[in-house]
């Protein structure tokens, strides 16, 4: 006869656990005999379950609703400051590190510049004493932490805690397993892009959407795909490195060793660099960039309009690749894209045999230059309130 093994038991325990969490963090307030019939498991196993909860002091009982009948049933609602996670994002433009609570409110945040341009040694030192200062000044218990997530711009295997090759921070086969011991808690790690999908199909826009590419344009161009719910990223986990596909055959020189390559023509300093190319003053923001479009100066215009061209081209192969249901535009550009969109779409739903407009929706992030550091921090929260990894 089939035993259920001990480990069999915990697993099933483990999963109910962890998917009754999920569907309170989802709903916020449910009674139990909704739980059960929403999960299909018996009131028992929904009570069992919900009595470690309340003693881990992540759900509590709050009043009865209404009856249909019999006892009125007891609510039971998720604590949103039962536990905290820290996301940190790592760029050229330095630290930001976030605390937040398990409905992804933002508590503290603060922004640092690195050290000096290489040594992260000093950057994980500067994360450590902010991490202990914000604990302190808010007495949260570090037992109360479920970790802190680190979104990284360029190739991680989050696994081992590994960048590969971050070439905007100087990285390159680096470790940061070192840094457990620095913590009581865990570390987590992913790639910028693939956190910021994470985030916007999780908080974000794209909450329902199941199938959408996540493309984040600041200093490079990087980007997270969704497929039916997950972020994929690869065999190698280097999966939608678009910023990196080939635009303009003998183009500008890309620091990944290619030529031509889509972020040298649609980050932000590819931009920066077509305006200072039309005009006499230079400039160094596209915020000032998009305040001359508003005033329709030329330079401004004409820059961006070639700038639109190349951003076109590479979401349109993005298209072609995955057919997904949405495209999202995050990163600092995100902030000014509504001024463009319009143009955009005209520029990438041309008349073609494959695509129309309304196969695809180009939409403007939700959570905008938060996007990566709310993935960040919503790393740790994986393990606790989904039932498998989102990140594939
Ligand atoms: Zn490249």
């Amino acid at each position: 006869m089939l035993k259920i093994s001990d480990l069999d038991l915990l697993a099933i325990k483990n999963s109910n656990n962890k998917a009754i969490l999920q569907l309170l963090y989802k709903n916020k307030k449910l009674t139990k005999q909704e739980i059960s019939k929403v999960l299909n498991i018996s009131i028992p196993t929904v009570t069992h379950n919900i009595n470690a909860l309340i003693e881990e002091g992540i759900v509590r009982e709050a009043g009865v609703a209404d009856s249909t009948g019999g006892r009125k049933p007891v609510v039971i609602e998720f604590i949103p400051d039962a536990r905290y996670a820290f996301g940190a994002e790592l760029s050229n433009k330095g630290l930001r590190l976030i605390l937040t609570n398990l409905c992804s409110d933002i508590i503290e945040d603060c922004s640092f510049d690195l050290p000096e341009k290489n040594n992260i040694s000093a950057m994980m030192t500067i994360l450590k004493e902010e991490i202990e200062h914000i604990l302190h000044k808010r007495h949260i218990d570090e037992n109360k932490v479920l970790g802190v997530g680190l979104a990284i711009h360029g190739v991680v295997d989050e696994e081992s805690l590994f960048v590969k090759l971050a070439p905007n921070i100087n990285l390159k086969d680096y470790s940061f397993k070192m840094y457990e011991d620095w913590f009581d808690f865990p570390i987590y790690m992913e790639n910028e892009s693939n956190a910021a999908a994470l985030a916007e199909s999780i908080l974000g826009v794209a909450k329902s959407f199941r199938n959408m590419v996540y493309v984040s344009i600041q200093r490079g161009v990087g980007c997270g795909i969704v497929i039916q719910d997950y972020v994929y990223k690869g065999k190698n986990r280097r999966a939608g490195e678009f910023g990196h596909m080939t635009v303009v055959v003998d183009g500008m020189q890309c620091n990944c060793g290619k030529k031509g390559c889509w972020e040298m023509y649609a980050s932000e300093k590819a931009l920066i660099d077509m305006r200072n190319k039309f005009g006499d003053r230079e400039v160094t923001s596209i915020s000032d960039i998009f305040a001359e479009y508003q005033d329709g100066k030329a330079e401004a215009v004409k820059a961006v309009q070639e700038y639109i061209k190349y951003l076109a081209i590479g979401l349109q192969n993005i298209i072609l690749i995955l057919d997904p249901h949405y495209i999202i535009l995050g990163g600092s550009i995100s902030k000014y894209a509504d001024l463009f969109l319009d143009e955009l779409n005209r520029k990438v739903f041309i008349p073609n045999s494959f695509y129309s407009e309304n196969d695809t929706k180009i939409i403007i992030s939700k959570l905008k230059e938060n996007a990566s550091v709310l993935g960040a921090s919503l790393l740790p929260l994986q393990h606790i309130f989904f039932t498998d990894n989102k990140i594939i």
